[in-house]
């Protein structure tokens, strides 16, 4: 950390020590103080059953040598409650200062001017990969026959294209001039009742994206690398995407990537990282027929919303799904489903998303010990059909347990 963090409404925990950087590496102490947003509805039940699960793993993994000091920070309808505002200075500031940070999800404000408190974090704490992780765990029930062939890890840019908020609706003046721009200067038609959307994919965040992909994958030893993209059609956003992605792979990692063009050349993969591009509808199909063989995936950002989700499908939806967004600087777990307000207070739902974003996060912080105790111990308690209803309701023979039971469950069988 380079100054202390100066907090008009937060306490930081009196104890404890911050992660630091150092060479672009994280420096992780053995009480690290990382902030957590429990998040709104089904927040508060998932975020009690997790932490329970997190600390009980560290404790047991390294018999109290290490801890994890958690400090809540406000961010949704708890932060708006106490400061008037949806995503407060005091949670970004502490989200810089500490470098790592868990949340739960949060609700959609509807109006008042806020697209969406995801993608506003996303956009001002400069998180620009989003990184699913999509695998089976035994056990969970699937709507396809060989659900353990997926072991995909999703880099979906997070910053750029359609989500970039270059939208104006039909009528309004800014959507008019756009139009009128278009076909005085550069002789496009557009429809006078058209809503306007502005799609645009640079180079740098393109580029960032990919490299931190192919970082992740050398350094998991992964076996190849799909640049997916729909750039037959969007030739200079999509197409220009996997070009620049091809470029980078070449350029800044030469000795250790074949692409798929050298190796039908008769170039030898030898172990290195394989580098190809697919085309987004055929990637949809082929994740379905082809699951093995997608590895790690690297795309913009509408494909890498679509496929992530329909990727999780195939192993247990989205109650089991985990995800991280991650900048140069900060990285940022999160549960990948919504608050399911109907369940909220309820103690009902999975709280798979977010323990098994906190196992990403162990992993992240090197803990590796305390991360695998928890797959396994969550996999076995799976296996014993002792799980949450939208398990239950797919499983013949299981029992439905509550948030905190099946948080018991996984703790008994660590
Ligand atoms: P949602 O909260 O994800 O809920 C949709 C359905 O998904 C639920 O009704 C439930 O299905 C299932 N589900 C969600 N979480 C589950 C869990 N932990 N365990 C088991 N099943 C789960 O989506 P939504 O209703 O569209 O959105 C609600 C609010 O969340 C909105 O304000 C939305 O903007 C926000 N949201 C936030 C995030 C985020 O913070 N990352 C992401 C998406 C949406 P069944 O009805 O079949 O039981």
């Amino acid at each position: 950390m380079t100054s202390t963090p100066q907090f008009t409404f937060l306490t930081p925990p009196a104890d404890g020590t911050p992660i630091t950087k150092k060479h672009d590496e994280i420096v992780v102490p053995s009480d690290p103080i990382i902030p957590f947003i429990e998040g709104d509805g089904t927040g508060p039940d998932i975020w009690r059953a997790s932490v329970r699960v997190f600390d009980a793993a560290v404790r047991k993994a390294y018999g109290g040598k290490k801890r994890i000091v958690w400090f809540e920070v406000f961010a949704g309808e708890k932060a708006k409650a106490r400061t008037g505002e949806w995503l407060p200075a005091d949670m970004l500031e502490a989200v810089r200062a500490y470098k790592v940070a868990i949340k739960g999800p949060l609700t959609t404000p509807v109006g008042g001017g806020i697209r969406s408190l995801n993608v506003a974090l996303r956009q001002t704490l400069d998180l620009y990969a989003c990184v699913r992780p999509v695998k089976y765990y035994a056990g969970t029930p699937s709507p396809v026959k060989a659900p353990e062939k997926m072991n995909t890890v999703i880099f979906r840019e997070n910053t750029e294209d359609v989500y970039a908020g270059l939208e104006w609706a039909r009528g309004t003046p800014q959507a008019e001039q756009i139009i009128e721009f278009l076909e005085r200067e550069l002789g496009k038609r557009v429809r006078k009742d058209s809503g306007i959307g502005i799609k645009s994919m640079s180079e740098t965040g393109s580029k960032r994206l990919i490299r931190l992909a192919i970082k992740w994958a050398l350094v998991n030893g992964r076996t190849s690398l799909t640049l997916m993209h729909k750039g037959n059609i969007m030739k200079f956003t999509e197409g220009a995407f996997r070009d620049w992605g091809f470029e980078l792979a070449k350029a800044e990692f030469r000795d250790q990537i074949v692409t798929e063009d050298e190796t039908w050349q008769g170039v030898q993969a030898d172990g290195k990282l394989l580098i190809r591009d697919r085309l987004a509808d055929s990637m949809f199909q082929q994740i379905l027929t082809r699951t093995d063989e997608y590895d790690v995936v690297a795309t913009p950002n509408l494909n890498g919303d679509y496929l992530s989700d329909a990727a999780a499908a195939q192993v247990g939806g989205v109650g089991m799904a985990p995800g991280a967004n991650m900048g140069d600087e900060i990285a940022f777990f999160e549960a990948t489903h919504g608050t399911a307000p109907k369940y909220a207070g309820k103690d009902i739902v999975n709280p798979g998303s977010v323990i098994l974003s906190g196992v990403m996060m162990l992993r992240y912080l090197g803990w590796k010990q305390a991360g695998t105790m928890i797959e396994a111990a969550l996999t076995k308690t799976i296996q014993q059909k002792q799980v949450t209803y939208d398990l239950a309701r797919q499983m013949p023979g299981a029992t439905e347990v509550q948030t905190s039971a099946f948080a018991d469950m996984i703790i008994g069988n660590m």
